[in-house]
């Protein structure tokens, strides 16, 4: 099998190189292949998706990303900039299912916002789409109305294949899981999600083995905060997913523990951490591992059939956490400060 390695800029490196190990450490037969995106895409090759960068991304089973951006590249045009590295890796490879685990570990419940009693114990999985919806949907734009004022306007849309597709990854993401769907839109407004609800009802026919449920996205946001242990797997649009994710993932406290995945329709998928590349730590040996790590488990799970290679590596981060070893970003008192280095270290060794 082979794993293209896109480490990126700024803290990316650092934590690519740590999440390497831990793989290797699971699956040393995995062929692993470093190529430059983003910023070091620009440097190397005038271009942050360079071609070869592209070509190897096609021909691997799986991609890891680390991060893109820098300040010193906001300069220039926007074509150039590290961002559209990634944004043009989703759209050329199809990824059009995001799936972000928002998961607390227990050891970390004072870091959420909630109350601990409220998260303990949380284990969500958000199933965003990600190519369609009111983000892309045509017309769209601004314009003089015909009472000479300014008006902005977008159009949400979905067809029924675009439906399915998604609404297919969020069953079988649930039967991965405890098998249990939430689906969330806003049927009783929303002529599209109306759609939605009719689309995702009958593929549930498909699978008798997962519950289905359905629910307004205005509840569904009140619901994370009031009981967010009711969820298991969530699946969405792309605006309602947008929001919800970001809302579900600041439970867990913490943005350097949280991975993520985006999937195509054979389930080849890129995995990332969904922090940025914070250039304010960068190369001062002192960022999170966890949610690269994190990421490199979710690619053995939904992209290279490994789950208990998965577990394993999800089973030693817990381990360590439980030994009270914190990076700087979860640090609380009591617990004992390391840099990225030693935590690569320790995950390693209670893989070991
Ligand atoms: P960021 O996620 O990089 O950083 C936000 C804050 O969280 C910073 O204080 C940072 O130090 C901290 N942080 C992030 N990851 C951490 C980790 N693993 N360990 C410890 N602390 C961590 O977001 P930002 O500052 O808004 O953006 C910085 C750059 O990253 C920008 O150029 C932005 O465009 C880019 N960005 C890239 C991605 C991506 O590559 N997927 C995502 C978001 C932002």
């Amino acid at each position: 099998m082979k794993v293209a390695v896109l480490a990126g800029d700024g803290i990316g490196p650092e934590i690519m190189v740590q999440a390497q190990r831990v793989l290797s450490q699971v699956r040393p037969d995995i062929e692993l292949t470093s190529a430059p995106v983003g910023g070091a895409g620009y440097e190397a090759a005038g271009d942050p998706l360079p071609a070869a960068t592209l070509a190897l991304a096609r021909e691997s089973d799986a991609i890891l990303f680390g991060a893109v951006g820098h300040p010193r590249y906001d300069t220039l045009e926007r074509a150039l900039r590290p961002e559209q590295g990634l944004l043009r890796l989703r759209k050329e490879l199809g990824l059009f299912a995001n799936l972000r685990p928002a998961t607390l570990f227990d050891e970390l419940a004072g870091a959420s916002t909630l109350r601990p009693e409220v998260v303990a114990g949380m284990d969500i999985l958000i199933v965003r789409e990600l190519t369609g919806d009111i983000y892309f949907g045509q017309p769209r734009g601004q314009r003089v109305n015909e009472q000479g004022e300014r008006e902005g306007f977008n159009t949400m849309r979905y067809s029924e294949s675009e439906i399915r597709r998604i609404a297919r990854v969020g069953f079988e993401a649930a039967r991965k899981r405890s098998r249990r769907l939430c689906s969330v839109d806003k049927a009783n407004v929303l002529e599209t999600t109306e759609l939605w609800r009719q689309v995702v009802t009958e593929l549930g026919a498909q699978y008798p083995d997962v519950a289905l449920s359905h629910m307004y996205v205005d509840n569904a946001a009140m619901q994370l905060l009031r009981n967010p242990r009711q969820f298991d797997v969530i699946v969405t649009g792309n605006l309602f997913g947008d929001i919800l994710s970001d809302e579900a993932s600041m439970l867990t406290g913490s943005i350097g523990m949280l991975p993520s995945a985006s999937l195509d329709a054979n389930g080849k998928g890129m995995y990332e951490p969904i922090h940025g590349s914070a250039p304010d730590i960068a190369g001062q040996g002192v960022a999170n591992p966890l949610a690269a790590m994190l990421s490199a488990a979710m690619m053995l799970r939904y992209s290279l059939g490994d789950p208990a290679g998965a577990d394993r590596i999800e089973s030693a981060v817990r381990r360590v956490l439980a030994q009270g070893l914190r990076t700087a970003d979860i640090h609380e008192a009591g617990a004992t400060r390391i840099g990225t280095q030693a935590m690569g270290d320790a995950v390693v060794a209670a893989l070991s």
